[in-house]
């Protein structure tokens, strides 16, 4: 089954919500404008239930099938921007310097309120769809806060589904893979206290920029010579700031910075060996660390089942030549990760074209996707709950 002609026929009331929200970015949890489209909109459609505030701005909307049934499945999307200032040029840029959709979720949040128009109005399927759209995915961990509120058990979902677009995939493909699809992300800040003095007279005193340099070197070893080259991990320094004069070692340096993995036992691995080099380093040159480790959004990881639900849907629409199943995972993060852990449930790549690339200032989510987006989530709907 190609796309589904009603799917097609509301792409240009979905390519307009799209834009609307494009041009309206809210960060983190602060996407109450948003949040309020979207309920609104749901209400429009007669939706059963529509439940707001869950993980502080989240919205929730539940559609119940004709063939009754109490069996539940999740469809979720994500709300939030980044904060970018955009140079795209489309006439609906964003209108607030330093705050963009610069990840596609602007999409993501249409595409899934053009699925829960058609559900509603069709209603072909036993049980219910609960389409979920979650606040502050770029860092705030609004999916966490979701599950934590209780969404799950609250509308009795027993599986769950993300899609995300992916720039470089042509329009009208699907990515995706069971297991580890997305990284841990883990995020370290690190003040290396040394004895300041000055320039010309470095034995007096304990130089944290050296140590730090030590420090950054050495932390490559963690994936060059402590964990299995067959197993992935990056450690990336992406902030070094210390000193203020030519003449002067200044008393303290900070590097921070990030760790991605794919599983847990690596992420043990790669975190204690991290405290542990830079202890060492700095005790062997008279420094002190004080190090703060904070694990972030955990690693995504695609159940079996339900990842084959997910081909077989996207093998539905797109024909098998336009699906891979065996996608590279990436070393992204993603904190569908935290329903996936609450849940069954799998996370898919849909094709966004040959655009900028994800979180660039000259990014656009890409309109023709948003047939075969809505197309895979009435689908998987149906199929899922036996229509
Ligand atoms: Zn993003
Ligand atoms: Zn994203």
């Amino acid at each position: 089954m190609p796309i589904l002609n009603r799917a097609a026929e509301l792409q240009d009331e979905v390519t307009e919500w799209r834009r609307h929200i494009h041009a309206r970015p809210e960060l983190l949890f602060a996407v109450e404008n948003t949040a309020a489209f979207v309920a609104e909109k749901l209400k429009e459609f007669g939706v059963d239930e529509i439940v707001t505030g869950i993980g502080r701005t989240g919205v929730v909307g539940l559609i119940k099938g004709n063939g009754g049934g109490s069996r539940t499945i999740g469809l979720r999307a994500d709300m939030d921007a980044l904060p970018l200032t955009e140079i795209s040029g489309k006439p609906w840029a964003s209108t607030t310097p330093g705050k963009m959709h610069a990840c596609g979720h602007d999409g993501h949040t249409a595409m899934l309120l053009g699925a829960a128009k058609y559900l509603a109005e069709t209603r072909n399927f036993n049980g219910n769809v609960a389409v979920i759209f979650q606040p502050a995915e770029e860092g705030g961990g609004g999916g966490n806060l979701m599950v934590k509120d209780g969404m799950m058990e609250r509308f009795s979902i027993e599986e769950v589904y993300g899609m995300h677009n992916l720039p470089g995939l042509p329009v009208g493909q699907f990515a995706i893979r069971k297991g580890p699809i997305m990284a841990a992300t883990d995020e370290f800040t690190v003040t290396i206290k040394g004895r300041g003095g000055h320039a010309a007279q470095p034995n007096r005193t304990i130089d944290p920029i050296a140590i730090g340099a030590q420090i950054v070197a050495n932390l490559q070893m963690i994936a060059a010579r402590t964990v299995d080259p067959l197993r992935s991990v990056v450690v990336s320094v992406t902030k070094f700031n210390a000193g203020f004069a030519h003449n002067v070692i200044p008393n303290d340096a900070q590097i921070a910075g990030t760790i991605r993995t794919l599983d847990p036992e690596v992420r043990d691995i790669a975190e204690s060996r991290f405290k542990q080099v830079i202890n060492g380093l700095a005790a062997a040159h008279g420094a002190e660390a004080d190090i703060s480790f904070q694990r972030n959004y955990p690693v995504t990881v695609n159940h079996a089942a339900e990842t084959g639900h997910a081909i077989a849907t996207a093998t539905d629409i797109a024909g098998e030549a336009n699906v891979n199943p065996e996608i590279d995972p990436m070393m992204g993060g993603e904190d569908f990760s935290y329903m996936l852990n609450a849940r069954p449930g799998a996370f898919i790549f849909i094709g966004n074209g040959d655009t900028a690339g994800l979180h660039n200032p000259a990014y656009d989510f890409n309109d023709e996707v948003i047939t075969h987006g809505i197309s895979y989530w009435v689908r998987l709907a149906e199929q899922r709950l036996g229509a």
